[in-house]
């Protein structure tokens, strides 16, 4: 609803000028408010010249002088006052018999008057209809703009467009493997016709994985800034829309905003809201939800990536993406960002206390070894929260006890998102893990471990051992197997070694290791006992969302029972090796448990220096390789 000269407001405008002069003018000339036995005694006093009559008052005209001893003296002076030799009085009309009689006596003209009741009826109930009608049309013209009612499509949607970030890598502490992975973005959209020119293939959509506050937006803002190219950005939540077909719109709009700008980057915040898997039925409102996913699906295919758009995406929760999404050609790249460690948080602290006058005896290192399971986003709070607290106190530079009592505050909040483990829970999860690392590095066909880690990751890792393969595997071998089985138990192993009990932390690991023993029995024809036979057939791809029913067993009970059996034999001795292993290598269980303790990730370099090279069987390739594809971890 645009505002027309003629709108509804210039109308109540209007209105109320025309009430309100007319009030103006009718009192403008004086009329005195007369009580009726004033009224009485001016008329016995033969001082009313004429008067109407209205259902509630009487009004007309009294002489000016003469009127000592007929009102009281006051109010002969009030009147006195005024110029004129009449004045114009109302009284309020009492039921009175004896009026008309006296008017006769008095011989005074008067007349009936009918009441004109136009005035009043406006005041009492047109205006304050109009002016209802006013803010209700008002409000209507705001909703209207929001709703997208009247402008579908036409996108308001909120994409913010930032020409110059003002962010770049330095900005980013602590995530090296990440900017690294980066890089080539950076490349491509600073370059774009090298890459056209050679047909060099690009990623079209790179997904950021990690958890609120890691810096995923920043690190996105990071790339746009150090290529130099425009940011796009929104937010998946604010694609998904009321009304079937806006998102989609949307979608369509953005692609084209962007295709004008290019090379830019197109940032997606929160994903999940707009990329969860199709099928995953809500009740109601998922229409407007698949359309829009379709939409995006639709127009990344469309993209060349040689018009120099890279499509950026964050995401806190991968597992429940359509899968759709993260087929080639879409978001094939993934960029996990973990919260940092020890020396990590030390580095984006360097960031953000740049701008903040510190005392000279500060010292970060003392603050990242205090903050475990800061991301990020709570590190640059700290700071904040610290130097708020400082300027209270009234000093003029932060103070470590400043940062202590931050750091209180805050990980009371941060307990309370169960992002901070207890110390008995972290020894646990930083032996597990090292019994994992250990054990890899201890069998000649497993393979090297890259990093090991007891930051929580996901939903359920407390932490995690990533092995590198040296190279593509198709075929493996049953010592392989059997190495792979080993692995899996050296956390549950070294538990129980350590600490004389066992936690819950192995379920998945157990799981997995159960799994592949039972595979060896029933498909691989790896058991002595059962011999060649396959009791089972592969699964083929699942199709259908939802549980699989399970396939018809194809056996007899008693053969059931001793795949059962030979499973379980599987595992013990493979518990059997394992605490063979780690018993005869307690010393570099504890080393390795140790400095995970310390730093929150361990590195190859770091793991070969306190194992000594070529402690395990035999190093094959080089770990560090061109492109990694790590192995799904061991957690
Ligand atoms: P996410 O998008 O992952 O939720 P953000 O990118 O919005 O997190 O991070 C919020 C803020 O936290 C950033 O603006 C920055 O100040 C700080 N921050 C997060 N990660 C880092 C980092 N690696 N280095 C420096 N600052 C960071
Ligand atoms: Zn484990």
């Amino acid at each position: 609803m645009r505002a027309e000269p003629f709108s509804v407001g210039y109308f109540v405008v209007a209105i109320l000028a025309v009430v309100f002069l007319q009030d103006f003018f009718v009192s403008s000339r004086h009329t005195e408010a007369l009580a009726y036995s004033e009224f009485k005694s001016l008329l016995a006093a033969g001082k009313v010249s004429e008067i109407a009559i209205t259902d509630t008052a009487i009004s007309g005209r009294i002489a000016a002088s003469g009127l000592d001893g007929v009102l009281p003296p006051e109010r002969v002076a009030a009147l006195g006052k005024l110029s004129g030799t009449e004045h114009f009085f109302t009284t309020v009309k009492v039921d009175d018999p004896g009026l008309i009689a006296g008017l006769d006596a008095a011989k005074v003209r008067y007349a009936g008057k009918i009441e004109s009741r136009l005035f009043a009826t406006l005041l009492s109930w047109v205006v304050p209809a109009l002016v209802f009608f006013g803010v209700w049309a008002f409000f209507m013209k705001r909703m209207g703009a929001q709703s997208g009612l009247l402008e579908i499509g036409k996108s308001r949607a909120k994409v913010y467009m930032e020409k110059q970030t003002g962010v770049n890598f330095a900005d980013v502490a602590g995530i090296d493997e990440a900017k690294a992975e980066l890089m080539e973005v950076v490349d491509f959209l600073r370059t774009p016709e090298r890459y056209r020119r050679l047909g060099g293939r690009i990623p079209k959509g790179v997904m950021l994985v990690g958890a609120p506050g890691t810096g995923k937006t920043l690190l996105a803002k990071a790339v746009a800034g150090e290529a130099g190219v425009p940011f796009l950005s929104l937010s998946g939540s604010e694609f998904v829309e009321m009304f079937v077909g806006v998102g989609a719109a949307r979608v369509r709009d953005l692609f084209k905003q962007a295709e004008e700008r290019a090379p830019c980057i197109i940032f997606i915040d929160e994903l999940d809201a707009l990329g969860k898997a199709r099928g995953m039925a809500v009740i109601g409102g998922h229409d407007e939800r698949e359309q829009t996913l379709n939409q995006l699906l639709v127009e990344m295919d469309g993209f060349a990536t040689n018009k120099g758009v890279i499509i950026m995406a964050a995401t806190n929760r991968p597992e429940i993406l359509d899968p759709a999404l993260l087929r080639p050609g879409r978001f094939d790249r993934h960029v996990t960002l973990d919260r940092p460690d020890r020396n990590g948080r030390m580095q984006i602290l360097e960031v953000h206390v740049r701008g903040v006058k510190m005392a000279p005896s500060y010292d970060l290192a003392a603050i990242a070894a205090r903050t475990p399971g800061f991301a990020g986003a709570d590190l640059s709070n700290l700071v904040i929260e610290s130097a708020l607290l400082a300027a209270r106190k009234g000093r003029d530079a932060v103070e470590m006890t400043d940062f202590d009592e931050a750091i209180d505050r805050l990980v009371a909040g941060l307990e309370r998102k169960n992002r901070v483990m207890n110390p008995l829970e972290k020894e646990t999860v930083a032996y597990h893990e090292a019994g994992h690392a250990l054990v890899a590095e201890s069998r000649r066909h497993a393979d090297r471990v890259a990093k090991i880690s007891i930051i929580p990751r996901g939903v359920a890792a407390l932490g995690y051992t990533q092995q590198q393969p040296t190279e593509d595997r198709y075929l493996l071998r049953r010592a392989e197997l059997l190495d792979r089985l080993d692995v899996l138990l050296g956390g549950r192993v070294a538990e129980e070694l350590v600490f004389g009990d066992a936690s819950t932390g192995a379920e998945n690991d157990l799981q997995r290791a159960t799994d592949l023993a039972r595979h060896m029995v029933t498909r691989y024809g790896m058991s002595e006992r059962l011999g060649l036979a396959a009791f089972e057939a592969p699964r083929g791809p699942v199709f259908l969302a939802g549980p699989t029913l399970p396939a018809a067993r194809e056996y007899a009970d008693a053969t059931a029972r001793a795949i059962d059996e030979e499973v379980i034999a599987l595992l013990d001795t493979a518990r059997a090796r394992v605490v063979e292993t780690l018993s005869g290598r307690r010393p570099a269980l504890e080393a390795l448990a140790r400095l995970l303790l310390e730093r929150e990730t361990v590195d190859r370099a770091a793991i070969e220096a306190l194992l000594g090279e070529g402690a395990a069987a035999p190093a094959r390739e080089a770990a560090v390789d061109v492109r990694p594809t790590p192995r799904p971890a061991v957690a």
